[in-house]
């Protein structure tokens, strides 16, 4: 049966089992006072999280309220470094419809470097080198070519640091 046909029967007669209906849906998301600023500070190659009022947590990326207190954030911005530390990782080896990466490539959760959520992104190493408490940096596109947007980060790199001591990242695994 298509979707034209209503009759409710199959050739035959039998009652009609399935029905396929492929929808789309075409959506025009307006980011908000929060995500706007955090998106044009992007752009200028700069990443600002916010400050939970009640406990000083810092959210990034902030979505305008903290979803543990239920309180709206203020206008404080808290300035980001790209540097983080690696909380945990995982390697994939199943292709993703949505994730046009050579495989096998390391999903990483980052600590950025003053904030207290976790970053979800992808780090360019050694299947072999990668751990927790590693040092990473993100690696930007061109700026040119920086856009309002989080793809401005291509992906995460290790630096030259130490590891960064489990206590100061423990919390997040
Ligand atoms: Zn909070």
């Amino acid at each position: 049966m298509n979707a034209h046909d209503t009759s409710g029967t199959e050739g035959d007669g039998s009652p009609v089992t399935v029905l396929r209906a492929p929808i789309v849906l075409e959506y025009e998301y307006s980011a908000g006072q929060s995500a706007s600023r955090f998106l044009r500070a992007i752009a200028e190659g700069r990443l600002l999280g916010q400050r939970c009022p009640v406990d000083g947590r810092v959210y990034f990326p902030s979505r305008g309220s903290c979803p543990q207190h239920a309180v709206t954030f203020g206008d404080e911005v808290v300035e980001l470094s790209d540097k983080g530390t690696i909380v945990t990782f995982s390697i994939v080896r199943v292709p993703s419809k949505n994730i046009p990466l050579e495989l096998p490539y390391i999903t990483v959760n980052v600590l950025l470097d003053g904030a207290d959520t976790i970053l979800m992104h992808v780090l360019d190493a050694d299947l072999d080198d990668v751990h927790m408490g590693m040092r990473v940096q993100a690696v930007w596109k061109p700026r040119e070519e920086w856009t309002t947007s989080t793809e401005n980060i291509l992906f995460f790199r290790p630096i030259d640091e130490p590891d960064a001591d489990y206590d100061s990242y423990k919390e997040h695994i």
